[in-house]
């Protein structure tokens, strides 16, 4: 698999692992949220995210790995803690 991701710096090009290209006129839309950012990073070959997509979803990451691993009686998982 190819570890280098494709970065699309609006106004200045692209770049992806040694690979960069020049280009002013560059555009970085996101494709998730829709909107021209200043760069955005590939996610597949065609779908590329802004910073605030991924800032969101590492977010979203953090919060469910704290709500999988935090005690408590509020949970509402059925396998949680037992009780002792
Ligand atoms: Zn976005």
């Amino acid at each position: 698999m190819d570890h280098a991701f494709e970065v699309r710096v609006a106004g200045k090009g692209w770049i992806k692992g040694r690979e960069l290209v020049q280009d002013d006129r560059l555009i970085a839309r996101c494709s998730v949220c829709g909107n021209d950012a200043d760069l955005v990073v590939a996610m597949t070959p065609e779908v590329f995210a802004c910073r605030s997509c991924l800032r969101a979803r590492l977010d979203a990451a953090s919060v469910a790995t704290y709500r999988f691993t935090e005690s408590g009686p509020h949970t509402g998982l059925p396998w949680g803690k037992i009780a002792g």
